[in-house]
């Protein structure tokens, strides 16, 4: 289909200081859990974004000394010489696609705690370190101090245009570098000239940004990564206050803006938490007081949206981690007409877990994200079918959908049986919770997609047995039939049930909160899952009215939600809309007017009031089906079926992603021969 032409400024080009981005589609930087230590990974999956159409691709942090070093989180790195060649296989890689390769230069101060390294952290001030409670200071930095940073600074710009790069970024934004801290009053508590005064605050950042300038400003833009905003308030930097000050002050000096709000929670906030475009309030004034081209992110998956953003004078650029991540074709698929097939980020933050976890990053939405080198895998292209294999696919969950979708455009004929009226299974039933509507996105992309095919059959509202399975006549039968939440509490905390789970009528599976099926009276959610599910039930349950208490052998609500960046706004929001929050505790009783909790430190009993229970700890799978198909492999081979797989929830119940990831794998895979291999290539160190 041709480009819609309201879509025609997105793809004018934009001068950006000495060069030139083709157009207005810019993947700012982004961590990945590959950086340094998976160079290959890392550098393939850049150049998928390239290919897709982004005119510039950024690296993530760039370490640019051994006194930044932030094991065990895996960034880039550009401590010296030896690190250029693996940078260039990104540069490189990016190039080839007639894309522009952006660096982001980082001295992360006292957010490094060195631990490979074992360098003092260092700070404008004496301070403590930023990272995860370590006992160590970072010590304030002396004028030689400073002198010896500058010159670290300039020699990795050197560096990063040796390696290929066009745009270097110095870094003042999420609190997460020298430059930022040396800005901020909370952590600046110097008397000489970096310190006091705004202008003496910012001091290092105009000479990092004029060096870098001086160093390799001929031949690479320069560009400056800011947060206009911590949204603390008068403790940190504002958009009405100290924020525009300093774009004002330093204007005209970088050849680029990328602007954002801070802390990282706050920029990436998901989308429980915040619409697309939400920065717009914060970032707008930035191209009043500057002739430079700005970026700024938002979520911004509808070409509507990025158009309005350009129309309105809010941006320059549509920057954007998350939506390439979710879709590294993104603006190809603009460029083409093909918005149909753009495949939208939920906004749920699961690619911030590989940074977190140290491990290749992973998109809900997109499973070849981070598999791109290691079992090249592109989002886009799947190799045809390899013979006259013929399918069913019973359930038609996130595992179903994608395997449908991805067998389907491998060419191979398909029938898709869903049990219930609805597809998409538990995304269509999660969706439903306070703040989830986007994560329908995992289901309406992929329906969408499935309705296009020919050779793709859906039912509904079919429930599939064991019988109409062997009488179907497909060669290949894949089980995702999904799980079902448990009501007796077996999960981490208890490997039995709790005593008093099996009163009728008091207690509620998530499945039934959803539904509306309801708990009454004083309700505790015992929430032993640690995920999103707990807080959710609560705060539905809590908006109905009902007295809720949460409980958790955890030390905090959705423990695991940190990885999501959404802990502090979930615990917070709870409290605001009045839950009781009761951590550290397991539940060991319930007797229908009180539930007694048990302290996970000192084994002492409480009760409390509790009238209805919501047991979130643990899922069984719903195994059947595929139970039933084990136990009669003639019956099965008679029959003339060549495999019975089951992939996602219902072999063991995840993450909504592992189970797209599952459907896909068994589309690409389900062919290839039994191996004891770990299934990818692996990244293995060398000197
Ligand atoms: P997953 O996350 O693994 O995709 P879900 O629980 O989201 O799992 O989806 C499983 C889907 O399978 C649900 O929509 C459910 O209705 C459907 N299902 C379960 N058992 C059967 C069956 N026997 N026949 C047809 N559909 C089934
Ligand atoms: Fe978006 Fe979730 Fe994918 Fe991240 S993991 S890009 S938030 S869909």
């Amino acid at each position: 289909m041709p480009r819609d032409p309201r879509y025609d400024i997105l793809f004018e080009p934009v001068k950006i200081g000495p060069v030139v981005a083709k157009n207005r589609f810019f993947q700012v930087p982004h961590c990945n859990g590959m950086g340094h230590a998976k160079p290959r990974s890392h550098a393939a999956m850049r150049a998928v974004k390239a290919e897709g159409g982004w005119a510039v691709v950024s690296t993530e942090e760039v370490e640019i000394h051994p006194s930044s070093d932030l094991s065990p989180y895996v960034e880039g790195r550009l401590w010296d010489d030896s690190d250029i060649p693996f940078l260039e296989l990104m540069t490189r890689a990016v190039h080839q696609h007639g894309a522009l390769a952006a660096i982001e230069l980082v001295h992360a101060g006292m957010n490094a705690a060195n631990l490979y390294s074992r360098e003092i952290p260092l700070a404008p001030s004496h301070i403590t370190t930023a990272a995860n409670y370590s006992p160590s200071q970072a010590r304030a930095m002396s004028k030689a101090d400073i002198r010896a940073y500058r010159r670290w600074h300039r020699q990795a710009a050197v560096r990063a245009r040796r390696a290929g790069f066009d745009v270097i970024y110095v870094y003042a934004a999420h609190s997460l570098s020298l430059p930022m801290h040396f800005l901020q009053t909370r952590h600046n508590h110097r008397s000489d000239e970096y310190g006091g005064s705004l202008v003496n605050r910012a001091r290092l950042l105009r000479e990092l940004i004029e060096e870098t300038k001086e160093a390799v400003g001929g031949d690479c833009a320069v560009a400056v990564r800011f947060a206009v905003d911590e949204l603390r308030g008068a403790d940190g930097i504002s958009a009405a206050g100290e924020g525009r000050e300093l774009v004002e002050m330093l204007a005209e000096l970088p050849d680029l803006w990328d602007v954002n709000v801070s802390d990282w929670a706050n920029d990436s906030m998901t989308s429980r938490f915040a619409a697309e475009g939400f920065q717009e309030e914060f970032v707008r004034f930035v191209k009043s007081v500057t002739s430079k081209p700005v970026v700024g992110v938002g979520r911004f998956t509808s070409p509507d949206t990025m158009v309005s953003q350009i129309r309105r004078g809010v941006l320059d650029f549509i920057g954007a981690a998350r939506p390439s991540i979710a879709d590294p074709f993104l603006p190809r698929k603009i460029e083409n007409g093909d918005i149909d097939d753009i495949r939208e980020c939920i906004g749920c933050n699961v690619c911030v877990t590989g940074d977190s976890t140290m491990t290749p990053i992973r998109c809900t939405q997109n499973p070849t994200m981070g598999e791109e080198w290691r079992k090249g895998w592109h989002p886009e292209r799947i190799p045809p079918r390899s013979g006259n294999d013929s399918f069913l696919i019973v359930g038609a969950g996130p595992a179903g959908l994608e395997c449908a979708r991805l067998l389907g455009r491998r060419g191979y004929a398909v029938h898709l049986v869903e049990a219930g009226a609805q597809l998409g299974g538990r995304v269509t039933r999660e969706s439903r919770l306070p703040g989830l509507t986007a994560w329908a996105r995992v289901r309406d992309y992929r329906v969408n997609q499935l309705n296009k095919m020919q050779d793709v059959v859906i039912l509904r509202g079919s429930a599939v047995t064991a019988e109409h399975i062997l009488e179907f006549g497909a060669t290949r039968v894949v089980l995702a039939t999904g799980s079902r939440w448990r009501r007796d509490g077996v999960g981490r905390a208890n490997a039995f049930a709790i005593r008093g789970f099996d009163l009728p009528g008091r207690v509620f599976a998530p499945d039934d909160v959803i539904d509306g099926v309801g708990p009454q009276g004083a309700t505790v959610v015992f929430d032993d899952d640690h995920y999103y599910l707990g807080a959710l039930l609560a705060e539905k349950l809590r908006a109905g009215g009902l007295e809720v208490t949460l409980v958790t052998p955890a030390d905090r609500v959705s423990a695991w939600t940190a990885n999501t960046l959404e802990q502090h706004a979930i615990q917070k929001h709870l409290l605001e809309l009045g839950v009781t929050i009761v951590t550290n505790h397991n539940v060991v009783e319930f007797d229908g007017t009180r539930a007694t909790l048990e302290c996970t430190f000192t084994g002492r009993h409480t009760r409390v009031s509790a009238f209805s229970i919501v047991p979130v700890t643990s899922r069984q799978p719903n195994d059947t089906l595929a139970e039933t198909l084990d136990a009669a492999p003639d019956a099965v081979a008679a029959a003339g079926i060549a495999s019975v797989t089951s992939i996602g929830d219902c072999l063991a119940p995840s993450t909504i992603g592992a189970a797209v990831y599952a459907g896909h794998r068994y589309a690409r895979e389900f062919d290839w021969p039994q191996s004891d291999a770990a299934g990818f290539t692996r990244e293995l160190p060398q000197n």
